[in-house]
Parts: C-alpha cells; sequence; structure tokens
C-alpha cells in the first residue's frame, strides 16, 4: 500500500497544527510521500512582497522567525540548531532570487520561483519534526523529486508522463528504503531547469501529480474542515460533508470555485483510478470525503453548490455568425489565445457570450480586434458577474429541476445572465451578479440541501 499525504496551509501553521499533522503521518503505516504547502499567509506575503518592495533582510528576517517558531516549538535544542542551519542556507538562496528580481522591472519567470519558497521551508521544518519523532525523512524539492512542469509562470501544468518516469527513480526508492519524502508542493520545474507553479492552491495538484506518479493506492488531501461540503461553509454555516462523490462531480465544483481543491486535482488521480480522500487535520478520525469513479445514487438533485467570482461576460455581436459556422471557432480561438480559462460560452443568432476571468478582459478585447475588426459589428463587457455552480449526478435527468433552480434565483431577486445547462453530466451552470452570488448559493442550498 502507497499513500500520498498532501497537507495544507493550516496544517502547517502553527505548534498545534504541526503537532497533528506529525502524529497524522507517524501513526499511518503504510508507505507514504508526504506533500507540503507554505506555511498559511506565507504565500500571500510572498506575492504582496513583489508589489511592495520592502529590503531583502526584512523578508528574510520575516520567514526566519515565522518558521523557526514554529520549529521551535517542536523540537530539541540540537535539532533546532540544525533545522536553523538549514533554514538559513535556503533563505541565502531566496536572497539571491529576491536581488536578482529587484534589479528588473518585472519578470513572471522570476516571481514564481520566489512565491515557492514557503514551501521549501515547510519541508525542512516538517523533515526535521518527523526525524524528532523518529521517523526516517527526507526534504525533497519538486525539481529533485522531478516533477515536470510547462505552460506559463502562474498557471502551469505537470508533464504526467515525464514526471512519472522522474519519480520512479527519485521517490519510489526511498519509499522502499521506509525513508518518507517530505515534497514541496505548488510547483515543477520545465525542462530548461524553470519553476512554474500551478497557481494558487496548486498543492492539491501536486499531490495527485505525485499520487499520479509513483502509482499510488490512495491519494490524502489533509485540510482544516471535514470533507468536500455541501457549500463552502465561510457562505453557507449549515454545510454538511459529502460522504463520497464521483470524479466528476469533485472536479465540476473545484473548477468552478469549491476553494477546498485546486481546480485541477482530480484529473491526475482519476486518470488512473486512484481514490481521492479529503479529511481534516484536526478531526482525523472523522469520516472525510472518499472521490472516487462511482456514481453515488443519492436521491438528492443537488449535492453540492460553488460560486467563483472575478468574472466577466464578453458579448461579440456579428450578422456572420449563423451564416458563417467557423467563425464561431474562429471567434473562440482569439478568446483562448489570452484568456487562461474560459468559464462558460453561448451563442445565439447573431451573438457569442463567453465568460472570463476580469484581469484578462483588456488583452482579449484587444486581440479580437486585431483579427476580427472587419467580422464584428460590436462587443460589450459585463463585469461583476459570478458563476454558480450546482453538482449532482442525478441533477440533469431529472424533470423539472432547471425550472426549480431558477425560481430560487429568482425569488432571491437575482438575474440569470448565461446559462450553460446540459454540456455536463453532473452540473447546472448560470451566471449572476457578483453582489447577489452568496444569496443565491445560500437559497440554492436551503431549497435542495435544507440546513
Ligand atoms: P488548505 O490550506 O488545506 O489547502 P484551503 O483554504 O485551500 O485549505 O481550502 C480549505 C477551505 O476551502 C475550507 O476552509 C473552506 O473554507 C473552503 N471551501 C470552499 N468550498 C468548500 C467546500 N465545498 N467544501 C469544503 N470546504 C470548502
Ligand atoms: N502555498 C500556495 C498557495 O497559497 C499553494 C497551496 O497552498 O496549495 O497558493
Ligand atoms: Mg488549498
Amino acid at each position: 500500500m502507497i499513500k500520498v499525504m498532501k497537507f495544507g496551509g493550516t496544517s502547517m501553521g502553527s505548534i498545534d497544527a504541526l503537532d497533528r499533522t506529525s502524529s497524522i503521518i507517524a501513526r499511518e503505516q503504510a508507505k507514504k510521500a508526504v506533500v507540503v504547502s507554505a506555511m498559511s499567509g506565507v504565500t500571500n506575503y510572498l506575492i504582496a512582497c513583489i508589489r511592495d518592495r520592502p529590503e531583502t533582510p526584512s523578508v528574510l528576517d520575516y520567514l526566519r522567525d515565522k518558521y523557526s517558531s514554529a520549529a521551535q516549538g517542536m523540537l530539541s535544542e540540537e535539532r533546532f540548531e540544525r533545522c536553523s542551519q538549514q533554514l538559513d542556507a535556503s533563505l541565502s538562496i531566496l536572497r539571491g532570487r529576491l536581488e536578482a528580481r529587484w534589479s528588473v522591472e518585472s519578470d513572471p519567470v522570476l516571481e514564481d520561483a520566489i512565491f515557492c519558497w514557503g514551501e521549501r521551508l515547510s519541508t525542512i521544518m516538517l523533515t526535521n519534526i518527523l526525524e524528532e519523532k523518529g521517523i526516517p525523512a527526507v526534504a525533497l524539492s519538486a525539481e529533485d523529486a522531478g516533477i515536470v512542469a510547462e505552460g506559463s509562470p502562474a498557471n502551469g501544468s505537470a508533464d504526467l508522463a515525464a514526471t512519472h518516469a522522474n519519480l520512479s527513480r527519485t521517490v519510489l526508492p526511498l519509499l522502499d528504503k521506509g525513508i518518507t519524502p517530505i515534497i514541496t508542493g505548488y510547483y515543477g520545474s520545465d525542462r530548461t531547469g524553470r519553476l512554474i507553479t500551478f497557481g494558487r492552491g496548486g498543492s492539491d495538484y501536486s499531490g495527485s501529480v505525485i499520487a499520479y506518479g509513483i502509482d499510488a493506492d490512495c491519494y490524502e488531501v489533509w485540510t482544516d474542515v471535514d470533507g468536500f461540503m455541501t457549500a463552502d461553509p465561510r457562505i453557507v454555516p449549515e454545510a454538511r460533508t459529502v460522504d463520497e462523490m464521483d470524479y466528476g462531480e469533485a472536479a465540476e465544483l473545484a473548477y468552478f470555485g469549491a476553494k477546498v481543491l485546486h481546480p485541477r486535482t482530480v484529473e491526475p488521480v482519476r486518470k488512473k483510478s486512484i481514490p481521492l480522500m479529503v479529511k481534516n487535520t484536526f478531526n482525523p478520525d472523522g469520516h472525510g470525503t472518499l472521490v472516487r469513479n462511482q456514481k453515488c445514487n443519492t436521491p438528492e438533485i443537488v449535492r453540492s453548490v460553488a460560486s467563483k467570482g472575478d468574472l466577466s461576460i464578453i458579448k461579440i455581436y456579428s450578422s456572420e455568425i449563423v451564416y458563417n459556422p467557423a467563425l464561431i471557432s474562429r471567434l473562440i480561438a482569439s478568446v483562448s489565445e489570452v484568456a487562461v480559462n474560459t468559464y462558460a460560452i453561448s451563442t445565439s443568432l447573431s451573438t457569442l457570450a463567453v465568460a472570463l476571468p476580469t484581469p484578462a478582459i483588456p488583452r482579449v478585447l484587444e486581440n479580437l480586434k486585431a483579427l476580427h475588426e472587419n467580422q464584428i459589428e460590436k462587443m460589450t463587457v459585463k463585469d461583476n458577474v459570478s458563476l454558480i455552480c450546482c453538482v449532482g449526478d442525478n441533477m440533469i435527468n431529472t424533470f423539472g429541476v432547471a425550472a426549480k433552480v431558477f425560481s430560487t434565483v429568482s425569488a432571491t431577486g437575482a438575474n440569470v445572465e448565461m446559462i450553460s445547462e446540459g454540456a455536463s453530466d453532473v452540473a447546472l451552470n448560470f451566471m449572476v451578479p457578483s453582489e447577489k452570488a452568496a444569496d443565491v448559493v445560500r437559497n440554492i442550498h436551503k431549497t435542495f440541501i435544507g440546513g
């Protein structure tokens, strides 16, 4: 039995959390690879540093202080001394990267190589804590493990085949020797050695990539809630944990806003039918959520609802759309050349509407104008919209569900800006003004899930 166990920011974020995390790892009998995030707040801090440009020594002092004070509470004096030296050695490499970054106007590649520093410090700290408990462990960076990334900064994805080949050489032999590798989450290294992060929350995806890469029997995501819930508990306090989900349901929810899993987490484990568990570090004996390749056949129609903000809808008007079918695909190709992700598409006689992340809008408009000036009559942009994603494997086949969902939305006083139904077997997605999104989620939860 081989497991991958991923611990998020809160599970690394305090002496109490580290005590719980290390006990969970210690009591696990299976061979295991552990993946860690930065301590909570650290990635936000590093991202803010690029904007605010504080003096380099103050950045290093902040990080040294944060990690040392957590480690000190967990380690003997001698081991603390060793851990501090390792943290200092790592921080002196970071100093070089910060100075390189300050010497240029902007450089997203250098920035990614800085944003992942919290994960490096976490591996050093947790490895020492485990060794103190008598568990043989070794800190391993993503590049030393051989997680191969491709794509653009802050939006990388893993090359699964290349990573699989590398991890067979780097990680499996350690497991065979009874050593637990503690691996940095959040990023990989491309073929030229550039470090590329997988986007915010990317350690969930790293763990899934590693589970794929070592053919694990199970991938556990350890976080600060009891599992995948019927809604974000910060929006719906009555939200309950869902015991089981199909890969398709979890993938839709994660992609369309459920922050508990990075949008792409399900992809790698699903390819090899590796079960994924979401568990609570602060309630390790709780049931958690099991995500696997199996329809759940529960009576509920909507099993979970998520929302995603910071989106805009571009509407492209052209009378050619109806008689020039190739135009739609060319317009969509021009949109995706610059937009990171497209969240919904819908067409009518003479318009194409596309929901996109708001920060991508200026570049998309520019590209569309440059490439299709003669065919486009006008374009409009509606900002401040959110996508609502309702998921349930019975939903699409049950009569009258859409009517009930939209009458709930209308009772909330929200206008539906765009609908996408039928494309997915398990999800019904639509867009509403962002100021109504939380109320819509709460009302849908109340109507379909209760509480
Ligand atoms: P970690 O640091 O462990 O990766 P995150 O903060 O990234 O944790 O994700 C866990 C948080 O996701 C929860 O505390 C919860 O507020 C939020 N969340 C959003 N939607 C859901 C959901 N459907 N189920 C569970 N948690 C959710
Ligand atoms: N530390 C990174 C972030 O905050 C990655 C992660 O936590 O998964 O986005
Ligand atoms: Mg997370």
